[in-house]
């Protein structure tokens, strides 16, 4: 559905995008997943025509951006990081400006309008003005805007920078509504845990370059450090060593006051090494996971924190 080739741009001396290639399939949620700085929203803007590239080729549906932007545009709901409402209006007269941008005829907004507002939880709120909103109830009412022609991609730029928690999950099931609905989502943000909650697609950018991109299981299986249990006691281990290894298939090592499993699936491990270490009679005393997420990932192919 989205072809992103080569794309370079430079600000001045500032290189932002230094060759970047994305493949997004119809239907997916797509994160680009970068430290502040690595090049998301100037990548978000030249998919949304704000921007020229310096050099490569996107292609939305088969048309290509540079020749028929019009075409593309058609597809596209921008969701910008900047709240663009007017103040003085309420949350509906606001919709109804952006759905006449749209020219969409007025019977058909005012449904679309009050859907939309049911969407995001504001029905309630519909007749107040946007000043008395706060933060959260703003974005999503910026949200609702660029959903108004229901366009079949949405491109969305940190959507939750400033957002208290529940706005935040009104957003997060209002996308994965979307989402199972078909809409294809674009979503850059520098929390790792959204990209792990929302997004089946991932590229990680830094320095404008991609430096991982797959789903987030595939992400997770460059990593170099494998996935840890570790099961402390107050038992003698190491006489164990011999029993613990016949009766669970599963790498370790023993240490004075631990026992450190190896694997790759935490999930289906934990109960049964728990089961076997109690059915030998070693008194657990604590447990520990550590589990490879996309911020450790990030960490070992940068030497660098994803919030640096
Ligand atoms: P953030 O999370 O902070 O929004 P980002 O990943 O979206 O970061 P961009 O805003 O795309 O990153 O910026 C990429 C690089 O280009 C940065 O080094 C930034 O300082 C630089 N940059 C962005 N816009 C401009 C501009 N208008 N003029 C000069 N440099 C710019």
């Amino acid at each position: 559905m989205i072809k992103i080739k080569n794309l370079h741009k430079s600000y001045g001396d500032i290189q932002a995008l230094k060759g970047i290639d994305i493949e997004i399939k119809e239907g997916e949620f797509y994160g680009l997943l970068g430290p502040n700085g690595a090049g998301k929203t100037t990548t978000i803007n030249i998919l949304s025509t704000i921007l020229k590239p310096d050099d490569g080729e996107i292609f939305i549906n088969g048309f290509n951006l540079k020749t028929d932007a019009k075409q593309c545009k058609n597809y596209i709901g921008i969701v910008p990081q900047e709240i663009a409402l007017y103040d003085d209006l309420t949350a509906y007269d606001n919709l109804f400006f952006w759905g006449k941008l749209y020219k969409i005829n007025n019977k058909l907004l005012s449904k679309k309008i009050n859907e939309l507002l049911n969407l995001m939880g504001l029905e309630e709120r519909k007749n107040h003005k946007i000043k008395t909103f706060s933060g959260g109830m703003k974005r999503r009412i910026n949200i609702a805007c660029a959903l108004l022609h229901s366009p079949k991609i949405i491109l969305m730029d940190e959507p939750t920078v400033g957002v208290d928690p529940q706005s935040r999950n009104l957003i997060f099931e209002a996308l994965r509504k979307l989402h199972q609905q078909g809409t294809t989502i674009i979503y850059t943000t520098h929390y790792m845990e959204e990209v792990e909650k929302l997004c089946n697609k991932i590229s990680i950018i830094d320095y404008g370059k991609i430096i991982a991109q797959g789903s987030i299981n595939e992400l997770k299986k460059l990593s170099k450090i494998s996935e840890s249990i570790i099961i402390y006691s107050d038992s003698e281990l190491k006489e164990k060593k011999e029993i613990i290894s016949n009766s669970i298939k599963i790498p370790f090592d023993i240490y004075d006051n631990n026992i450190k499993f190896y694997t790759n699936n935490i999930n289906t491990d934990l109960s049964k090494i728990i089961n076997e270490i109690n059915t030998i009679g070693i008194n657990i005393t604590n447990i520990e996971l550590k589990k490879t997420n996309l911020e450790t990932l990030f960490l070992e192919l940068t030497g660098r924190k994803l919030r640096d």
